[in-house]
C-alpha cells in the first residue's frame, strides 16, 4: 500500500484524478487514509543480491491445503521475521524473500515469465537500488483466450528498519501464493495466469511499471486483461470490512464478484469502490479493469506494530479462499475481459 501524496499523485495520474480527490480516502469509506505515504529514507542502494538466509520454507507451500491457517501463517512469519527486517528494496531481506516466492513457483509447476527462463525481472528503482519483480505464469488451457492474461499481483516489499510489513504485504504475497498453489493443482483456467510479486511498490508502484514496460517476458504486458491486485489483506477485524475495490457498477471485476459473495457469508466486502493507492494503478490508467482486496489497518499502517501477531487470520483465510475462486472465475468467464480493455471501459475510478 503506497499512499501517495498528493503531487506525486497528480504526477502519475495527470488526466484521470480530478484535485477533489487527491487526498480524499480512495475507499469512499469515511476520511483519509493514515498518514505514510512515500518512504523516507535517503537508503539509496545498499545492494544485497544475497541470500538473506536460511531456509525460505518454499517447498512447505506447495503441498496441503493453500488455504489453511498454518500455511498462510508459516508464509507470513517468514516473511515479515526480524531477519528479513521489512524487505526493503536491495537489501538481503528483499533477495530472500524474492527467493522464497521464485522457489515456490519453481516448486508448483508455473513456468518462469521471461524469456531468459528466470523468474526474476530486475530493475533498478528511482533511489538506485537493485530489486527484481517474481513472475510465473500457469498458461491457460483454451486456445481461443490464452492470450488473454489475469495477472494477480501483490508487492514485496516493505520500509524495513524495523518496520517489518506483515499486514502490508506479507499478507497479500501469501494469498497469492496460495492462489497459485490452488490453481497450479487443478486442471487451469481458459485464460493464462500470470502471479506476481512486484518490488518497489511502497516508493511509488516502480516494479508494476517496470513489468508492463519491460520487453523480457515471453507473454507481453500489453496481453494483461484484468489485475486481481492484494495489498494489506490481514486487518479485517479493524474495520470489520474487505473492500473489493475497482468493483464499479458495470465492470468486469464486479460481475465476478457478485456471483461470488454469496459463498462467503463471513465476509462484508465492500463493493463499488475505487483506489489509486497500489500497484492496481499501473494497470487502470492502461484502461485494464482490476480488483483490489484491502483491509484497512489504521492503527499500524506503516508502522513499526504492523507484525505477524496482528494478522486476522479468522478472516484473512476466507478472503484468500475467496482470491481463489474468483481467480479461477476470470480465469474462465466468458466476458469479454479483451473487448472491455479494448473498448477503453471506465475501469480507474467510479
Ligand atoms: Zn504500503
Amino acid at each position: 500500500m503506497n499512499a501517495q501524496p498528493a503531487a506525486l499523485t497528480a504526477l502519475l495520474l495527470p488526466a484521470l484524478l480530478p484535485a477533489l480527490l487527491l487526498t480524499a480516502c480512495a475507499t469512499g469509506g469515511g476520511g483519509a487514509k493514515p498518514g505514510g505515504g512515500a518512504d523516507g529514507g535517503a537508503d539509496g542502494g545498499d545492494g544485497g543480491a544475497s541470500d538473506g538466509g536460511g531456509d525460505t520454507g518454499a517447498a512447505a507451500g506447495c503441498s496441503g491445503d493453500p488455504f489453511s491457517r498454518a500455511s498462510l501463517q508459516a508464509d507470513i512469519s517468514r516473511l515479515a521475521s526480524p531477519e528479513w527486517d521489512g524487505r526493503r528494496p536491495g537489501t538481503p531481506g528483499d533477495a530472500a524473500a524474492r527467493g522464497l516466492i521464485e522457489a515456490r513457483f519453481a516448486c508448483l509447476g508455473l513456468e518462469p515469465l521471461l524469456a531468459s527462463g528466470e523468474f526474476q525481472e530486475p530493475f533498478v528503482d528511482h533511489k538506485g537500488r537493485a530489486t527484481a519483480n517474481v513472475l510465473a505464469a500457469l498458461p491457460g488451457r483454451d486456445a481461443s483466450v490464452a492470450h488473454e492474461v489475469v495477472l494477480v499481483s501483490a508487492h514485496l516489499d516493505h520500509f524495513g528498519r524495523g518496520r517489518l510489513g506483515a499486514n502490508d504485504d506479507a499478507s497479500g504475497l501469501a494469498v497469492m501464493m496460495a492462489a497459485a498453489q490452488a490453481l497450479a493443482a487443478g486442471p487451469g483456467p481458459r485464460r493464462t495466469v500470470i502471479f506476481a510479486g512486484f518490488g518497489s511498490e511502497e516508493s511509488g508502484f516502480e516494479g508494476s511499471e517496470a513489468f508492463v514496460t519491460a520487453s523480457a517476458s515471453e507473454i507481453s504486458p500489453a496481453d494483461v486483461v484484468f489485475n486481481l491486485n492484494l495489498d494489506m489483506v490481514g486487518s479485517y477485524s479493524q474495520t470489520d470490512i474487505v473492500y473489493a475495490l475497482g468493483t464499479m457498477d458495470g465492470t468486469p471485476g464486479r460481475r465476478a464478484i457478485d456471483a461470488l459473495v454469496g459463498d462467503f457469508p463471513s465476509l462484508n466486502i465492500g463493493l463499488g469502490d475505487w483506489s489509486n493507492e497500489s500497484d492496481n494503478v499501473t494497470f487502470c490508467r492502461r484502461g485494464v479493469p482490476y480488483l483490489f482486496f484491502w483491509t484497512e489497518d489504521p492503527e499500524c499502517y506503516h508502522l513499526d506494530c504492523d507484525t505477524e501477531d496482528r494478522i486476522d487470520y479468522v478472516h484473512l483465510v476466507e478472503i484468500a479462499a475467496l482470491t481463489g475462486a474468483l481467480v479461477t472465475a476470470l480465469g474462465d468467464t466468458e466476458d469479454d475481459l479483451g473487448g472491455a480493455v479494448r473498448r477503453g471501459e471506465k475501469v480507474c475510478k467510479g
